[in-house]
């Protein structure tokens, strides 16, 4: 039975309807989840070897690089982000993302074969956990997709991808030239919907693991949709960033750093720098030139709009709700607007460490700036949140970044620079911000599990006292 419910998709710099889409009920989820199933229980993709997986992901990716243009006008469009970050950061991100899974997919095991049991040899052999489930964020759509796409389908697995409610445009695509290069049918299927879509793919029985990006209260919420049919979970979650500036380091970056880390994607981001700490002696220089930099930013150019009305309200809500704090830049939509959910890059100082703006994630322009007195007290404040994704440090001494990187609480420090990542190495957060791992050969373990195979070598008949740990007494 087809659903009528449909799904009106925004352009959030304009407020125009792009596109309406199906609303998928919880039969449409199960129509999709049986492909997968199916698809999974046919071998039609597992059973390739790792080569021809890793052969048709290249292609994959390929694709994707040569509709590069027509992908970043529809994420910009979509999400309301800078043509040039969807251009030049997020899609080709994405495209060396897929490569690395693919090429990661074919590394021989390590661990191993060997005789760990006297007349016995075990081995290890890693294979795919079955359907997963794949729900992803608005903030960097077709990027999230393909750090759960990659390593879920280099590891063999079958895919049912639910993107936000809110920018499933490039989703759509994706999963088109995934067919185009090869990927069987059945192995990839995308539904659109929002959190009644999602509670019906992360609850169903027939899906194995859930990889979820998004709000830690979301992430609550799919704990306890898994938790009766024992799903294996991988959440990135919200993030409440450090940005740590010792005075001795160089501030004419940190203070660029700071700009772009703190409005880049309009500071949707889960890892955008959210704390400013810097030390006493340099935090009025600091302050000042930071908010001269800030002041530079073009509304509309350099920064996009928020993603919807809802998420300019709750922007909002957070400043009208600060007590006794100042701030020293933006706090308001930009007059200049008359459309789009655009609000001004925004600094505030005075807040203090237990209130909402410093504890809570806002996820949106909006950066706190605090001083502090020393290494012991700057580490103290930067760990003092629930969220553990992402902080950087700022300083020339290289023992004192050592002891920083050491003592940060979060599952990505930077020193001297805060937002970049790698194909190659892990994103996941520590704390409240969630568990397993994005990207990297970590990520794609998430997505396997192991089996333990043990061979009986000498034919010889056992006694029953045989089965215990540490094999026959004699
Ligand atoms: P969200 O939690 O509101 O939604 C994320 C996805 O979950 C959407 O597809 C949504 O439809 C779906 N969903 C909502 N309720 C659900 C339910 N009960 N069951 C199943 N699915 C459900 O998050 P958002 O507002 O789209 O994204 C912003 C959040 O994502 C921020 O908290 C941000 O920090 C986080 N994020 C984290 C990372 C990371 O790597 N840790 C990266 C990007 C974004």
């Amino acid at each position: 039975m087809k659903t009528m419910k449909k799904l009106a998709v925004l352009n959030p710099a304009t407020e125009e309807t792009i596109t309406e889409l199906a609303d998928a009920g919880p039969q449409d989820v199960d129509r999709a989840v049986a492909r997968a199933k199916k698809a999974f229980d046919s071998r039609c993709w597992s059973g390739k070897t790792p080569a021809e997986r890793a052969a048709i992901i290249h292609k994959w990716a390929g694709l994707i690089e040569s509709n590069l243009a027509s992908l970043a006008e529809l994420e910009s469009r979509n999400t309301g982000k800078p043509l040039k970050l969807a251009r030049d950061g997020d899609i080709p991100f994405a495209v060396d993302n897929l490569r690395f899974f693919a090429a990661a997919a074919r590394l021989p095991e390590s661990a191993g074969t060997a005789e760990y049991s006297a007349g016995y040899t075990s081995f290890i052999q890693r294979e795919p956990v079955g359907v997963t489930a794949l729900v992803t964020p608005w903030n960097y759509p077709l990027m999230m997709a393909a750090w759960k796409l990659g390593p879920a389908l280099a590891a063999g697995n079958t895919c049912v991808i639910k993107p936000s409610e809110l920018t499933p445009l490039t989703t759509l695509e994706l999963a088109k030239l995934a067919a185009e290069a090869g990927i069987p049918e059945g192995v990839l299927n995308v539904v659109t919907g929002a959190e009644e879509t999602g509670r019906a793919l992360t609850s169903h029985p027939d899906v194995r693991m859930i990889s979820f990006t998004g709000d830690t209260e979301t992430g609550r919420k799919i704990m306890g949709q898994a938790a009766p049919t024992v799903k294996r979970l991988t959440f990135e979650l919200g993030g409440k960033a450090p940005f740590v500036v010792f005075a001795d380091a160089d501030l004419a970056a940190a203070v660029q750093g700071a700009v772009v880390a703190s409005f880049v994607n309009c500071g949707q981001d889960c890892t955008a720098a959210t704390r400013i700490y810097v030390e006493k002696n340099a935090f009025q220089k600091f302050s000042d030139d930071f908010v001269k930099e800030a002041t530079k930013l073009r509304v509309g150019t350099d920064m996009g709009p928020l993603i919807s009305a809802e998420q300019r309200d709750r922007v909002e809500g957070f400043l009208k709700r600060a007590k006794g704090v100042k701030i020293i830049l933006g706090g308001k939509r930009p007059p200049a607007f008359k459309k789009g959910f655009f609000f001004e890059p925004t600094i505030v100082s005075g807040a203090t460490q237990s209130s909402e703006l410093v504890q809570s994630e806002v996820f949106g322009p909006v950066v706190c700036l605090l001083p502090f007195k020393d290494e012991a007290q700057a580490l103290a404040l930067a760990n003092d949140v629930r969220y553990g994704l992402a902080g950087s440090v700022w300083t020339k001494d290289v023992q004192r970044a050592l002891r920083m990187a050491r003592g940060l609480r979060f599952g990505t420090v930077w020193v001297n620079d805060h937002l970049p990542l790698a194909s190659e190495m892990p994103h996941g957060g520590f704390k409240e911000s969630g568990f397993g791992k994005d990207l990297s050969k970590y990520a794609l373990e998430e997505y396997t599990v192991a089996k333990h195979v043990m061979l009986e070598t000498t034919g010889a008949a056992r006694k029953p006292w045989h089965y215990t740990a540490f094999g026959d007494p004699g």
